[in-house]
């Protein structure tokens, strides 16, 4: 699979190095990927001009475009397995997440394949003798650097809405992700996108990401991954003045009020630290609970968590590996920091004793008592571990809900449904969610965050304003 996708072909990258590709459930290296620069971002870009400006892509009707993205979207049904095992061994991800995740992808190209031929503008009465219309034309080449957590939903939500404004793609997938898109991309070709359309580059970030936010013929960035490099990308597109949409990460806070029915919420609430081993930008990472009902709620949850069982892909337990070794690092520095400031730890899972010791396991956990300035309550930790705190009153569960640099997802679970409102209104963030939580993540709920979570939403039919540029046309006629 070292190989890029450009023009329909796969070709090797100029240099010829490659990147390890390593199975987080066991540690070992089982593919090598081509190592991208930015002189194969260049020859993507080439392709996708091509395609984009008077090319066979830019000439199909919006109801072709249409069909041939339905018809990726069925091709993917039909590999659905063989693209979940890919990512199953390419990400670690437990047997159930990743056809959850084919099953997705497939989804986002059958909801845009629906949406090409119903993005129309408007007409606007003005001075007589003048006729004036709005068209949303597509912007012509879209770059869309993806993370690794999801890369097949990622993909699709993204690469289908610009496909469907009609935008050729060029892709940077994650280092540690890329096998399932390149497969996708064949299945594109053999689905019959014309060259160019879409295109895959593999590479490091600071490499072929970098390019790529850098190249000169790219229109719009559509960039999914951490605060800290979305700022990176955001200057790099400025000096260019291309548009970004930013979808980057959270801290994102489920809400329990003391009259909440906790039947339906505890299952939720678990589901939503531990879902993709808590690698998910939208975790429901941290729980505030009414000080009335807080102790209650703890030890209801606590038997939950030490329930719960970490091990590899395969074995499709609660919690697959984490990505690779320095995330785990990373989560397990949480952990120690949360033992050395002797936080409350109320509960542990555990990982199975058929897990190899290479793999990068991380023992599920629910710590309590976490003051809202710990990093513990802050930052992300990308890992299956819930911060739990208190809060008195409305008042005091909208501080700290609105109290870290992020604004992605909230939850808020109460029966009062006056409350409800309330909390929908006052709580920053781009979804709020009264009693669910995501909702299963319906491909037609706009989704993007507000303060360093990002800005521009894709999901739904919004992207696809996103993913187009508005042109006002006005005839004189008198
Ligand atoms: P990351 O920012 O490290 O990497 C994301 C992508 O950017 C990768 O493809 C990477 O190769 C590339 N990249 C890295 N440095 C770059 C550079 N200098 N120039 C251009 N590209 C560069 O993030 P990650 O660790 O892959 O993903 C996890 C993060 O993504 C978390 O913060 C998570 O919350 C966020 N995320 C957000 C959403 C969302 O929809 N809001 C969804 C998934 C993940």
């Amino acid at each position: 699979m070292s190989t890029h996708f450009i023009n329909n072909r796969r070709v090797p990258g100029t240099t010829g190095e490659t990147i390890p590709v390593i199975d987080p459930s066991d540690g070992q290296v089982f593919a090598q990927l081509a190592r991208g620069n930015a002189t194969d971002i260049a020859s993507a870009v080439r392709a996708a001009r091509a395609a984009a400006d008077g090319g066979a892509w830019s000439r199909l009707a919006p109801v072709e475009r249409g069909r041939l993205l339905r018809k990726l979207s069925d091709a993917i049904l039909a590999h659905h397995d063989e693209l979940a095992m890919l990512e199953l061994r390419d990400c670690g991800k437990p047997v159930k997440q990743a056809k959850a995740d084919a099953t997705a992808c497939a989804r986002y190209f059958e909801y845009y394949a629906g949406a090409c031929d119903k993005l129309h503008g408007e007409t606007i009465p003005y001075t007589p003798g003048f006729a004036v219309m709005t068209v949303y034309e597509p912007h012509g080449v879209t770059g869309h650097i993806i993370p690794w957590n999801y890369p097949m939903q990622i993909f699709g939500r993204s690469v289908g809405g610009a496909l469907a404004a009609g935008n050729a793609c060029v892709v940077k997938p994650a280092e540690d992700a890329c096998l399932s898109l390149l497969r996708i991309a064949e299945i594109a070709a053999d689905c019959g996108f014309p060259e160019g359309a879409l295109n895959i580059v593999t590479g490091y970030g600071h490499e072929a990401g970098q390019a790529l936010a850098d190249a000169a013929g790219i229109d719009h960035i559509s960039f999914t991954g951490s605060a800290r490099v979305g700022t990176i990308i955001a200057q790099s597109a400025a000096k260019r003045h291309v548009p970004v949409t930013l979808e980057l990460g959270g801290k994102s806070p489920q809400i329990v009020f003391a009259d909440a029915n906790l039947d339906e919420a505890l299952p939720v609430i678990v589901n939503a630290i531990i879902q993709n081993t808590g690698q998910t930008c939208s975790a429901g990472s941290r729980l505030l609970i009414e000080a009335s009902a807080y102790e209650r709620v703890l030890s209801l949850l606590a038997p939950r968590f030490t329930s719960l069982t970490a091990g590899p892909a395969s074995m499709d337990l609660d919690v697959g590996p984490l990505i690779r070794q320095s995330q785990l690092d990373r989560v397990n520095g949480f952990l120690s920091e949360a033992q050395q400031t002797k936080l409350r730890i109320i509960a542990q899972g555990s990982v199975s004793a058929e897990a190899p010791s290479t793999g990068f396991y991380a023992k599920p956990t629910l710590i309590a008592d976490v003051p809202a300035s710990a990093s513990l309550a802050r930052d992300e930790v990308f890992g299956p571990v819930l911060a739990a705190m208190s809060f008195k009153d409305e008042v005091e569960a909208i501080a700290l809900a609105n109290g870290t640099e992020y604004g992605l997802v909230a939850g808020v679970w109460t029966e009062n449904g006056g409350r409800a409102l309330r909390m929908a209104k006052a709580v920053k963030a781009g979804q709020v969610f009264i009693n669910n939580y995501g909702a299963g993540g319906g491909v037609e709920l706009p989704f993007g965050g507000v303060k360093s979570s990002g800005y521009g939403r894709e999901k739904g039919f919004e992207a696809l304003y996103g993913f187009s540029v508005m042109k006002t046309v006005v005839v004189r006629h008198d």
